[in-house]
């Protein structure tokens, strides 16, 4: 997984997508979306099906969007846009004649497989695309008709082909781990490892079933091994799990099965670049300590067309979501492109020493589903004595998918992974991990497992501390220790309605029909800034703090640092189930009634409105400190 889709890591979680669903706020399908499902208004059930599928087709593009803004290296990547495979075969059909085919009518117009893709594809064929797409998230009709042994372009930098690794390097095992994935894919990925790793090095392929329901994984995938293994004879095995247990698992299955010096765990849907492997085990060779990423590309879900992405580090922000990170000043400071990158975490995909990732305890199988597991074997690796590098001329080019086969919505098992990792790893900050997805650090009704065994195991390994992580590792991943109020907030005239930071983009708040996205999360700190909005906590971003622009009556919603730097009014006197009030202009903030029965939020002499926000920590919101 790069979580991948890290810029993968990227890829993306309906949760994800919800919030930018609504923070882009596609403000009428979000509206359509709340109103249409729990308030009865004045439709019919049809009328508010219909709605509500509109809502869901606007979700797909907001989940397309959502990677694209996940990414956050949109500017620094380089668009290829080489034809890296033929034209499908309807299309070479038609290229043949002289007549210009009839244009097609688009059947599926908003589907995100047709927006660059598909132009002239017959209408039969066209619903077989859709079929596939939606079962998978990528576009398996095309995959289908690619060569399995497509060339990729050579995405690394020149300097690479110039390295010389030693003769002598570890064999090499690769894990393909995979659930309901496409045959074509698996091939591909296959073939790739195959035909790009000196076959003295590669000493077995693994795949590893986590108990796909797609019959075509079965009979006809064994029927591919034995093709293959009659080319290269014990090259290919294959493992299954009789049960779904999630990716963590899955890795750690192929990793009991394989015996090569260092193993490479990657997605199924993968294609290894040329030389991918030599600095990978040359630099395990030279360090058994080191986990190792590679660096992505991307395989365009739709066309295939390879994106050649920018070098970045590998992180992640307190929700324990996956993201790229700039390379380190001293890294570039070396002025060699192809020393390898120390980096805060991985993205899913790794290679390491085989017998090392043993002893630091492998992934946790107490991870279910997907997420979390890398973040917490990043953290294990640094903080139990290893470290963790982006290598510069490995590179492995991964689809990122428009859509999960495997689960509609992640992000009841991404928050619960991620609260297992703060539990196990986080120490006295494991409340920035509550605070970023909305949850109270007591009660939180969420059952993480049992951690007695990674507790054990972080007392065994003599573990440094988180703070020590934070400090030596990671000094961009910014805690905030003063917040003392989080959470929705509610005027006590109308609970229906919450803080909300509006429509993106835009720096206006509004009161809004409460959800539990994260546009509605808050942040009072007792410094007195109020944060509208998700948590950013990264030095590089900004929070958005509420402000009184000190003219007019609209609040605003501004980047806390500047703000503070113009010395802006953004501090706030306020007390659960008080006013709030600028510490600067004495106005407060307050809702009005607007004529069509909504509700306005404005700055004005105070009229003793009161405000409540849902989570307090430590003594702040208890009633005898008032
Ligand atoms: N996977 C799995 N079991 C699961 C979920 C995912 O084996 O329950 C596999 C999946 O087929 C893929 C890898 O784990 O090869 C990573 O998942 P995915 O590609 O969906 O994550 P992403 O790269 O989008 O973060
Ligand atoms: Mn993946």
């Amino acid at each position: 997984m790069l979580r991948r889709n890290q810029v993968l890591c990227l890829g993306l979680v309906l949760v994800l997508a919800a919030n930018l669903f609504l923070e882009l706020r596609p403000k009428e399908a979000a509206q359509d979306l709340l109103q249409g499902g729990l308030h009865t208004r004045d439709g019919t059930v049809m009328a508010r099906l219909f709605r509500l599928e509109k809502a869901v087709q606007q979700l797909e593009e907001n989940m397309r969007l959502a990677g694209k803004q996940q990414a956050k290296v949109e500017d620094t990547r380089m668009k290829m846009n080489h034809e890296v495979h033929p034209a499908p075969k309807a299309a070479q059909g038609k290229a043949v004649e002289t007549k210009k085919p009839a244009p097609q009518k688009k059947l599926f117009p908003s589907s995100a497989l047709f927006q660059r893709w598909g132009e002239d594809l017959p209408e039969d064929e066209q619903k077989k695309a859709q079929d596939l797409f939606l079962r998978f998230g990528y576009n398996v009709y095309l995959s289908d008709q690619l060569p399995l042994n497509r060339s990729l372009p050579d995405t690394r930098d020149s300097r690479c082909l110039q390295k010389v690794y030693p003769a002598q390097l570890p064999s090499l095992s690769v894990i393909l781990i995979f659930v309901d994935e496409a045959l074509s894919i698996i091939q591909r990925a296959i073939t790739s490892i195959m035909n790009q790793t000196p076959p003295w090095l590669l000493k077995e392929i693994i795949l590893v079933d986590d108990f796909s329901s797609n019959g075509e994984l079965k009979v006809h995938l064994d029927e591919k091994i034995e093709f293959y293994n009659r080319m290269s004879p014990g090259l290919l095995k294959i493992v299954r799990h009789t049960e779904r247990k999630g990716l963590a698992h899955a890795r750690n299955l192929g990793w009991e099965a394989a015996t090569a010096d260092v193993v490479a765990i990657l997605d199924a849907h993968v294609e290894v670049n040329a030389g991918w492997a030599e600095p990978i085990l040359a630099r395990i060779q030279e360090d058994r300590t080191v986990i190792i990423s590679p660096v992505f590309d991307n395989i365009r879900f739709d066309d295939f067309k390879l994106t050649k992405y920018a070098l970045a580090v590998d992180g992640f922000n307190w929700e324990l979501w996956c993201r790229y990170d700039p390379v380190p000043e001293s890294w570039i400071a070396l002025g060699d492109v192809t020393a390898p990158v120390r980096s805060p975490s991985i993205m899913g995909i790794l290679a390491a020493n085989r017998l090392f990732l043993g002893e630091i305890g492998g992934l946790d199988d107490g991870m279910l589903v997907y997420g979390g597991e890398n973040v917490e074997l990043s953290l294990r690796v640094w903080q139990c004595g290893g470290k963790i590098e982006v290598l510069p001329c490995s590179r492995v080019a991964h689809v990122e998918r428009h859509h999960k086969p495997y689960a509609l919505d992640l992000g009841a098992a991404l928050k619960r992974n991620a609260l297992r990792v703060a539990e196990i790893w986080m120490d006295e900050y494991r409340h920035m991990v509550y605070l970023a997805w909305n949850l109270p650090l007591q009660s939180s009704g969420i059952d993480y497992g049992d951690i007695s065994s990674r507790r054990a195991l972080r007392e065994k390994l003599k573990c440094k501390t988180f703070d020590w992580y934070l400090k030596n590792v990671y000094p961009v991943l910014k805690p905030i220790h003063d917040v003392v109020g989080y959470g929705r907030m509610k005027n006590s005239l109308d609970r229906g309605v919450c803080l909300d930071r509006g429509p993106v983009p835009g720096n206006t708040p509004i009161m809004y029909t409460c959800h539990e996205f994260s546009p509605q999360n808050v942040y009072y700190r007792l410094v007195g800034e109020l944060y509208v909005g998700p948590l950013v906590a990264e030095n590089y971003d900004s929070q958005h703090c509420l402000t009184d622009p000190g003219h007019g009556e609209k609040p605003t919603l501004e980047p806390c640092s500047k703000a503070a730097q113009s010395k802006l009014h953004i501090l706030w006197d306020f007390k659960q189930g008080g006013s709030v009030i600028n510490r600067d202009t004495r106005r407060c903030l307050e809702i009005t009634r607007e004529p069509l029965g909504t509700r306005g939020l404005v700055l004005r002499t105070c009229t003793a409105q009161v405000w409540e926000i849902q989570f307090t920590l430590g003594a702040w919101g208890r009633a005898d400190a008032l």
